[in-house]
């Protein structure tokens, strides 16, 4: 009876191995960074992973990177991809960190992937996490656009960092 319970027991577990390996396989993505819910879960923030995979937004107000005004770089939090730059920052009065351009190649919109995104939905070009939105709103002596952004999504690196 105890060796039928052993073989009962194997028989589970095998069955669990299977069914993760299967789950970790599902993921396909174009995206150069790709890593499973779980793998993401463990390093980002509840509530980096609440935005850049799930497409939440963030409280306006609430993010510190609102208040940036030292030259830097702003980069994707889920895998640090170049994005903005402090002199393309500009005050929206949202409460989100605004720009009026991302870096070239740092960002792409919602049209060019398949996850069923509006094309003003602005994601990372490198692992694919939701980052913001853009409007047309935005600085008519520039670009006339506003990149609407998460700030929590994003870590800033001053450039004064670099130097050092
Ligand atoms: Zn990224």
């Amino acid at each position: 009876m105890k060796n039928f319970m052993l073989a009962i027991l194997a028989v589970v577990f095998m069955g669990c191995n299977s069914n993760a390996q299967k789950n970790s396989s599902q993921t396909t993505s174009n995206f150069e960074v790709t890593k499973s819910e779980q793998e993401w879960k463990r390093i980002l923030t509840p509530q980096q992973f609440e935005v850049l995979r799930k497409a939440g937004t963030e409280r306006p107000y609430s993010s510190e990177l609102n208040d940036v005004e030292e030259p830097g770089t702003f980069v994707c939090a889920g895998c640090g991809n170049e994005l903005y730059k402090t002199e393309h920052k500009f005050e929206s009065g949202t409460g989100w960190p605004s720009f009026d351009r991302a870096i070239e190649g740092g960002v792409e919109y919602g049209s060019d992937t398949k996850l069923g995104y509006s094309r003003d939905e602005i994601h990372c070009a490198d692992c694919g996490g939701h980052l913001g939105h853009v409007f047309n709103d935005g600085p008519r002596e520039t670009t006339g656009k506003r990149h609407c952004m998460n700030g929590v999504a994003m870590k800033f690196i001053p450039d004064s960092k670099e130097k050092i």
